[in-house]
């Protein structure tokens, strides 16, 4: 009812006039005319009708007011929102309604009680609300978040929002503010901060968080100075697994990896997931030996197999270490040394750890040297094979030979091809170096034929080689060239070479048809299945030196080999075992099925002219 005060005021305004009126007819003194009580009337009217508008407006106002209120109730009384007030004298609070929600305890328990808001609030937060409650005390604004236990014990988090209230002297007496439950952001922002810190995989902290770790560290070691370390873990062949075995499998060993790993370190130390298959850890208040001692650890958890869809895996990792400030002052160089050490580790062999070694200017040079210098190898004739005799372990003669390439460098001596062979790898000059390789080895080959010595030669092909597109029409030509039967000679690829499974298939097949033999080298270092081998044209596997060296100290590796023995004879792979050195050696293959060898007992790789001496007093006929 828009008007109803202006409708009220005129009927009042007409009952004044009735009355004055009756007033005059009565007294009958004066006389006013009927037109004189009309002018009258609507002289008055303009004021009442202000009146009553004025009456309408406040009505209005009044009602506005009452409907606000009421929304305002229902909106804190119903949502995860409430406000609050406490009286800072007489420690009173009184909420609203919608603390109920929240809280799940009523309005009246929090008045009767004072104490109950913070007896609620979580121990690790009581620090903070206590300083929130503090500052608003002194007389600023505050806001704080924190976490409280439900009255069913469930946690949720509130954000606070206060204001102080002073009296005319400046003393706070009063707080007012509103809170809300926060619990659902929270949970967001924690869900994307785990994503951003941490990796999804392993559920292992991520680079990121590594590396805001690491500088922390740092600058407490600036503090207090300690030793702090960080080891950077590779793979051996996880590639190799991933590819063959397809990514589920690959993810499956990452994940039991990086808790074997998270179980050989101390509870406080950083495991991380670097990427693919890195892990970084870091390492603070350590000594070097301790750092060995974790390094060991990680190897050992490593020796047994990974059980994977019902099937064992077997990967090793390779360690490199560096120590702060030793090996770097930042993060950045300390990860960058432990990379290279990692590094180090793969071309020692695989399956071990080093730690960073400041390369001296010496060093530095050699390498140097190296790398300009296998460009003229080639043209200046620097390069020879040396041939080391492969053996049939019962009869104790030889077979065939394995072709081991060597580098009389004019100022640095003999190069072992250890030192050189990566190298050319990264520059590609590699391929070169492969083809003189092979073109020589069948050269020798066919020349020893011609003098009556029928010899089966390997040679070593580096899987940059290997993935060449014209590799097997290159050997189809030397083959051609040299006039060597393609069964005299045997190809010995790493397992590197199957992270492109499919190409490799193609390739080997196409040696096949060629009816060139290919050995797998150095097998049991990147452990690849013999079932995959045995999925691939191939048709000799050399079990790798560093179990022989151990078969008769180290019983893992001994019951390994014969594993590998026996799995050889189901798969019907040959399998030949290189760096034999003793008697002793020789009879454990033996006894367990392996009849082919390969070692220093037997001989050294030996320039051409020497072997020939060897081979024409102990050759097997082929
Ligand atoms: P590999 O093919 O596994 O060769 C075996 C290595 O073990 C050779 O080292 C050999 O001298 C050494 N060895 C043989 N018998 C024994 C033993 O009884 N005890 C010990 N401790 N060692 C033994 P080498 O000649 O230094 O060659 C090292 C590696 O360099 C080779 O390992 C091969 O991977 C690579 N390599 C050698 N020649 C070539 C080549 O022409 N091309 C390519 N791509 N790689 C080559
Ligand atoms: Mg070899
Ligand atoms: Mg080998």
């Amino acid at each position: 009812m828009k008007y109803t005060g202006r409708i009220g005021v005129c009927f009042v305004s007409i009952f004044i006039t009735l009355i004055w009126i009756m007033y005059r007819q009565v007294a009958g003194t004066l006389v006013v005319t009927y037109a004189e009580i009309i002018v009258f009337t609507l002289m008055l009217q303009p004021f009442l009708w202000w009146l009553g508008k004025q009456y309408d407006k406040s009505k209005d106002t009044t009602k506005r007011q009452e409907l606000q209120q009421k929304e305002v109730e229902s909106l804190f009384n119903n949502t995860g929102a409430f406000l609050w007030t406490i009286d800072v004298k007489a420690e009173k609070v009184i909420v609203s309604k919608g603390i109920e929600n929240t809280f799940s305890f009523t309005a009246e328990e929090f008045e009767q009680n004072f104490e109950l808001w913070i007896s609620r609030t979580h121990p690790e937060d009581e620090g903070k609300v206590q300083e929130h409650y503090h500052r608003l005390l002194s007389g600023a604004p505050s806001k704080c978040e924190w976490r409280f236990f439900r009255k069913d014990g469930e946690i949720r988090w509130l954000e606070v929002f206060g204001n102080p209230i002073f009296d005319d002297s400046g003393h706070v007496i009063k707080l007012n503010g509103v809170a809300y439950d926060v619990t659902e952001r929270k949970q967001m922002e924690e869900k994307l901060e785990s994503f951003a810190y941490y990796d999804s995989l392993t559920g292992l902290p991520n680079r990121r968080y590594f590396k805001q770790a690491a500088g922390k560290a740092i600058e407490r070691c600036h503090e207090s100075p300690e030793k702090l370390a960080v080891m950077f873990i590779d793979l051996d062949r996880f590639k190799f697994i991933n590819d063959t075995m397809g990514h589920d499998v690959g993810d499956e060993l990452l994940k039991k990896v990086s808790h074997r790993i998270s179980q050989s370190v101390r509870e406080v130390d950083v495991v991380a997931r670097h990427g693919g298959d890195e892990f970084i850890i870091l390492f603070e208040e350590i000594e070097e030996s301790e750092a060995r001692d974790i390094a060991t650890r990680i190897l050992d958890q490593f020796s047994s197999p990974f059980l994977l869809e019902g099937a064992k895996f077997f990967t090793t990792p390779s360690i490199g270490i560096s120590v702060y400030p030793k090996d770097g002052k930042d993060i950045e160089m300390l990860i960058k040394h432990a990379d290279n050490a990692m590094y180090l580790a793969k071309e020692r062999g695989k399956n071990n750890f080093q730690f960073y070694i400041y390369e001296d200017k010496d060093v530095i040079d050699r390498k140097v040297k190296i790398e300009r210098g296998l460009n003229d190898a080639l043209t200046n004739d620097e390069l020879e094979l040396h041939y080391q005799p492969k053996i049939h372990l019962p009869s104790g003669k030889a077979y065939g030979v394995e072709a081991l390439i060597r580098w009389r460098h004019p100022e640095l001596g003999m190069i072992p091809p250890i030192e050189f062979i990566s190298i050319a790898e990264k520059t590609g000059f590699i391929k070169k170096i492969g083809d003189w390789v092979i073109q020589e080895a069948c050269t020798r080959a066919k020349l020893w034929q011609s003098d009556g010595l029928s010899v089966k030669m390997a040679v070593n092909v580096s899987s940059v080689q290997f993935e060449d597109d014209f590799f097997v029409d290159k050997i189809r030509q030397v083959l051609k060239e040299s006039e060597l039967s393609p069964e005299y000679l045997g190809l010995e690829i790493t397992e590197s070479v199957m992270h492109n499974l499919e190409r490799t298939t193609v390739t080997l097949q196409e040696l096949k048809k060629l009816g060139v033999k290919v050995s797998v080298d150095d097998f049991g270092t990147g452990y690849s299945s013999l079932n995959v081998l045995s999925r691939l044209p191939i048709d000799l596997v050399k079990i790798d030196q560093s179990f022989i060296r151990d078969v008769l100290t180290d019983p893992n590796k001994a019951s390994l080999v014969k594993t590998m023995i026996a799995m050889a004879e189901d798969l019907e792979f040959d399998l030949i075992a290189e760096g034999i050195e003793n008697e002793l050696q020789v009879n454990f293959l033996m006894e367990h099925g392996c009849h082919l060898g390969q070692g220093y007992l037997y001989s050294p790789p030996l320039p051409a002219v020497e072997i020939e001496k060897i081979l024409k007093q102990q050759l097997m006929p082929v």
